[in-house]
């Protein structure tokens, strides 16, 4: 607390009123040793000014969503416009229809498209779209991979590939967990175990098709043309959880970035969407085939609804977002400086002697403090938890801001400059070699 008293007294105040102290529990610095979160006051551009005046380089961009950098003065406008002219109607509007026409242009896989609030529902609904559509229940997805807080994907593994979950929080009825199987990501062995023994139940294989959730994970190649495959041969439909992938690495989803393993091969029946798409505010938007989106109300039997869905405010955030992110060199640029980061920071973990295995897709890395490979949920837990603890809070310190917790990316945003760079990477340095110190 020496360099955030006010910090410190809010977050008792926070105890008080809101639960944890907190509005989600990723916020909470329980995963990196507890103790008082920061409060931050304003943010701009590549940079966050907390309630005692300090300032940070921030790479927690939101959990993702703030891609073009804090307060772009091109959103900005657009809330702006949209706030004088009204938050709400519950009614349609056309900046609906110019969001959904972005949005189909660039993910080709979605015929029709429905905006929702967040990614969570996004991901829910797709799972109903696709029982609806198949008369199917059961759904099969992958260790480690978060789906937002629905019951049916708070379902962690049971015993092995081939058994049914188990809650993976309270309050989730045993039956729900039943309805669930979780398989190693990377692994097509468990994925075909679970199919033999499940096959003609499941609905859907839900996936991200670059996980975000426990580092960054690159699908091995032919993965996910085989999920794809097997899902097809079961007669499952294949949804894409692309809530933090859409838009990350280059103006589309993943499932259509060239330098994707299997993008050719593979195309989701439906996608997920969320965060970067709503440019800060509220969103999420779910899509695909004609068919199957027919099943969803007006149209068809699966109800989904939503008061805030499609707002003015967060449609029209979300497109000057897309424009700032279509402007030309944006996504080579971030590629570029987060490849200069992990430079910098694979050669400073080396000189300290800190085993680390950096992830990178483009703008976005992971940072693993282990020798070994990251390429599923359990080697991405087999990493020391209390060297990232004290290099997250040695970086605190120093003004870099990352996620509190051992398994969050690092993200890149249009705002950052080569100075945040050189800057983190001296912060590093010198955090790492507090990490070897033991300190
Ligand atoms: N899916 C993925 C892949 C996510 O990363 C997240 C959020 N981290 C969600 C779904 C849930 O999105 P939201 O927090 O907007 O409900």
């Amino acid at each position: 607390t020496g360099r955030r008293p006010t910090s410190a007294a809010l977050y008792e105040e926070a105890l008080q009123h809101i639960v944890g102290g907190v509005n989600s529990p990723s916020r909470s610095f329980k995963a990196v040793g507890g103790g008082a979160p920061v409060f931050m006051k304003r943010a701009q551009g590549a940079y966050f000014w907390d309630v005692d005046g300090n300032r940070y380089i921030d790479y927690l961009a939101a959990y993702g969503p703030i891609i073009a950098g804090h307060a772009h003065p091109r959103i900005v406008e657009a809330i702006a416009r949209a706030a004088e002219s009204g938050t709400l109607y519950g009614t349609p509007t056309e900046l609906e229809i110019e969001m959904a026409r972005r949005l189909k242009e660039a993910i080709p896989s979605m015929d029709k498209v429905r905006f929702v609030n967040s990614g969570t529902e996004a991901v829910m609904t797709t799972i109903r779209v696709a029982r609806a559509y198949t008369n199917r229940t059961k759904i099969i997805k992958f260790s480690g991979c978060y789906h937002g807080h629905s019951d049916l994907v708070l379902v962690a593994a049971g015993s092995g590939p081939s058994t049914l979950g188990i809650p993976d929080s309270a309050g989730i009825p045993i039956s729900i967990a039943h309805e669930v199987i979780t398989v190693p990501y990377n692994d097509l062995g468990g994925l075909r175990q679970a199919l033999e023994r499940w096959g003609d139940d499941v609905a859907a294989v839900l996936v991200e098709p670059i996980v975000g959730n426990f580092g960054m994970v690159m699908p091995k190649p032919g993965f996910l043309e085989g999920v794809c495959r097997m899902a097809r041969d079961a007669g499952a439909l294949v949804i894409y959880d692309e809530v933090i992938t859409a838009f990350r690495f280059h103006y589309g989803g993943a499932q259509n970035f060239a330098a994707f393993p299997d993008h050719a091969a593979i195309e989701p029946d439906l996608t997920a969407l969320g965060k970067i798409i709503g440019g800060g505010l509220p969103i999420g938007a779910y899509g695909g085939r004609k068919t199957i989106m027919e099943q969803v109300a007006p149209l068809g039997p699966a109800y989904q609804a939503g008061t805030m869905a499609g707002n003015p405010a967060s449609i029209s955030a979300g497109i000057a977002c897309l424009d700032v992110l279509r402007e030309p060199g944006v996504y080579d640029r971030m590629d570029a400086l987060a490849a200069r980061l992990t430079d910098g920071l694979e050669a400073s973990a080396a000189k300290h002697g800190v085993p680390l295995t950096i992830n990178r897709i483009r703008g976005a890395f992971s940072t693993h403090f282990c020798a070994h490979p990251v390429t599923n949920y359990a080697e991405a837990q087999d990493t020391d938890g209390e060297a990232f603890a004290a290099f997250f809070r040695a970086m605190l310190d120093r003004g870099v801001c990352l996620a509190p917790s051992k398994f969050e990316a690092w993200f890149l945003t249009v705002a950052h400059t080569d100075a945040d760079i050189e800057e983190t990477i001296e912060a590093a340095d010198e955090s790492f070699r507090l990490v070897a110190a033991g300190a």
